[in-house]
């Protein structure tokens, strides 16, 4: 039977790499990143990206004349990854603080302003008025309990869920008011079935250090760089990708966009085939062989290093053949996720009647949006580029539960995707509490973010785990990206940067 890797194979010229030939597939930030690292480090680098666009998750579109970012538009500033990141590529100056005014979330009796000192979405001072607020005087007094409960309450290892976690400690009203709503709105997902400590690493152990929740959540964020728990750069953070990509360019690393890999292997070319000048030190394993196509035309290229900072699944998959002893480890599928931005001239909107967005807790009626970000009000730059009286809107779409078909097929009478923009404009309405028309908008756009965020589903960081200690065996293999290091750019910049480094100096041991 021919398998996809014999078929590969059977078409590959010979070729023989330089040791220090590395081969980065995927080209979102992970990937550009560790192209960048390798190239510091020594090595010759090509990057080969799928789609016709550099950055991945960090993605750009034009709307109504504003380039904006269709993606990610913000970084934790929890660690110092993003920042140094920056700075290294000459964007210090651009870092901005957004509005501090906050978010607000929609719960089912109404909108009330998100507590500011939490994680997400458990507070860390439950006399705040906002908790008060959000909470009621009976869901504080049963979240106070938590300063009462023994430390080992939720950090044993039968308790792994963010729901189960914050239902022991703090009560079911945290849980279904403040924390289901961020988690829906940032991670996408059901906190019954989210890994605590794959998104909120080192909370458990707080809990251990410090006796309660509200002091972990505190303690962690008080780790963080002073002022708000994000950041973002002035221009978008997609232009964090241009000057990557530019530096790439310039330091003349290999750039192939719009080349998809479609196999990689070890290469096992019969020894005696090799010509002399060509043959590989004694010892050193032989090369990857990645197999790339690019329209009609199709290639490869040969590394003694190959970075994946694909998605998981797409990893582990292209290792299938090679390393079947990873599939057991594949993660689930990330979640099929509808970005709406609005751009629209209305001029009440200037007041931010919700400060930087709002997000939507699990069950409000007659609102399909599980959050809103208003752009505008968040970011003072944007504002400065829309002039007054322009709004940028962002509607996030794919509830955790909800089928993908249903994210778009919302109801009977919008059975098409495009007929999102309408649904969006209703429920920017409801949830700024202004009217917000067809006839305000300026130009909209709808991007798919299908299977981009890792799905950190309970025992999602074990499995990982254990899947990287199987590919540490591996000579010359990286894997990289959100699947292994946890959502979000401050934990992909920071888990890229740490395993190329680890894999340079393997490298350079041999
Ligand atoms: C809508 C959205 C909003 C977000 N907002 C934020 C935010 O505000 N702040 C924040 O910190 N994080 C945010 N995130 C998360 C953050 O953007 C991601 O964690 C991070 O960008 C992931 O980077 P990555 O390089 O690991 O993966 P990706 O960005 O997914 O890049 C992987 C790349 O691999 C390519 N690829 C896949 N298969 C192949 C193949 N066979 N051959 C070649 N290339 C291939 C893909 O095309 C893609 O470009 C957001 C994510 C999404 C989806």
């Amino acid at each position: 039977m021919e398998t996809r890797k014999t078929a590969a194979k059977a078409h590959r010229p010979l070729e023989h790499p330089a040791p220090n030939r590395a081969v980065v597939v995927g080209g979102g930030i992970s990937g550009l990143l560790a192209a960048r690292d390798l190239q510091a480090a020594g090595f010759h680098v090509d990057i080969y990206e799928a789609s016709g666009m550099w950055g991945g998750c960090v993605g750009s579109h034009e709307v109504a004349g504003t380039v904006l970012d269709s993606g990610a538009e913000s970084f934790a500033t929890r660690n110092t990854a993003v920042a140094d990141l920056a700075e290294e590529l000459g964007l210090a100056e651009r870092i901005v603080q957004p509005n501090p005014a906050g978010a607000w979330v929609w719960l089912p009796d109404g909108p009330v302003p998100l507590p500011r000192t939490g994680i997400l979405g458990i507070p860390s001072d439950l006399n705040a008025p906002e908790v008060r607020a959000a909470l009621g005087a009976s869901g504080v007094l049963r979240a106070s309990v938590d300063a009462r409960l023994p430390a080992t309450v939720g950090t044993t290892e039968k308790v792994s869920s963010v729901a189960e976690l914050v239902r022991l400690r703090m009560g079911k009203r945290v849980l279904e008011r403040l924390v289901a709503p961020v988690v829906a709105g940032v991670h996408s997902a059901d906190p019954e079935k989210l890994d605590v400590d794959a998104v909120a690493p080192g909370l458990r152990a707080g809990i251990r250090e410090h006796g309660s929740l509200a002091a972990a959540v505190a303690a962690l964020r008080a780790t963080g760089q002073p002022g708000s728990a994000v950041a973002g750069l002035s221009g978008g953070m997609h232009t964090l990708v241009t000057a990557l990509v530019d530096a790439l360019a310039r330091a003349g690393v290999g750039m192939h966009l719009g080349h998809r890999v479609r196999a990689v292997y070890r290469d096992d070319t019969d020894p005696e085939q090799v010509p002399e000048d060509k043959k590989y030190d004694g010892g050193a394993p032989a090369p990857w062989i990645v197999d790339w196509e690019h329209g009609t035309d199709r290639g490869f290229a040969a590394a003694q290093l190959l970075v994946l900072a694909t998605d998981g699944p797409t990893a582990v998959g292209l290792l299938a053949p090679e390393l079947p002893e990873l599939e057991p480890f594949m993660p689930a599928p990330g979640p099929d996720i509808r970005l709406v931005t609005l751009v629209v001239d209305v001029p009440e909107l200037d007041s931010a009647p919700r400060g930087t967005g709002i997000l939507v807790a699990p069950g409000v009626p007659g609102i399909k949006a599980k959050a809103l970000t208003h752009a505008t009000a968040k970011w003072e730059w944007l504002a400065d580029d829309t002039g007054p009286g322009t709004h940028v809107l962002r509607l996030s779409y794919g509830r955790a539960g909800v089928k993908p078909a249903d994210a778009v097929r919302l109801t009977p009478a919008t059975p098409r995707e495009d007929d999102l923009v309408a649904t969006a404009l209703a429920d920017a309405s409801a949830l700024l509490g202004i009217a917000v028309t067809e006839a305000d908008l300026l130009g909209s756009d709808i991007v798919r973010w299908r299977g981009s965020l890792p799905f950190a589903a309970v025992g999602h960081q074990a499995k990982m785990a254990q899947l990287q200690a199987v590919a540490a065996t591996v000579p010359g293999l990286v894997l990289a990206g959100g699947w292994m290091s946890g959502n979000g750019l401050a934990a992909v910049v920071s888990g890229t940067r740490r395993a190329v480094r680890a894999a340079v100096d393997s490298a350079r041991r041999v």
